[in-house]
This record gives C-alpha cells, structure tokens and sequence, in this order.
C-alpha cells in the first residue's frame, strides 16, 4: 500500500517504504572470552527494493523506531 500522505518518508536511495529489519550479533572473539561474554547486536534495516541497509547498534527501543530512522 502506498500512502499519499506524507509522500517524503522513505528509503534514503530509492524512497522505497518497505524495509525488512534483520539482526547480526558479533562477538568479540579472541580475547572477549577472558572477559564477560561480550555481544554486540545490531539490527540492519533494508530497503526491499534497492537494497540499501543501514546498521544500528541495538537498543532497547523497539525496532519500529529505527524503521522510522531509516526511513526518515
Ligand atoms: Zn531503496
């Protein structure tokens, strides 16, 4: 469905409003194991349509928020 309103949100290439939110942890590796287990967690916001993806460390907000980042 795509909205008359508010026609400026969108992807930042493409303007394309559908995202598709993934996440990634990583680990430190190597030393992180000496230490506390040491995760980061980012999710990634695609664009379904072109492709572009931003990366963002994760919060504790729901991930509606960063779509809204993403799409501006
Ligand atoms: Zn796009």
């Amino acid at each position: 469905m795509v909205s008359e309103s508010g026609g400026d949100r969108g992807c930042p290439k493409c303007g394309h409003t559908e995202t598709d939110v993934g996440e990634i942890s990583t680990t430190g590796g190597g030393l992180s194991k000496m230490f506390d287990i040491q995760t980061n967690s980012f999710k990634v916001v695609s664009c379904v349509n072109c492709g572009y993806s931003e990366l963002y460390r994760d919060t504790t907000s729901g991930s509606s928020d960063i779509v809204d980042v993403f799409l501006g």
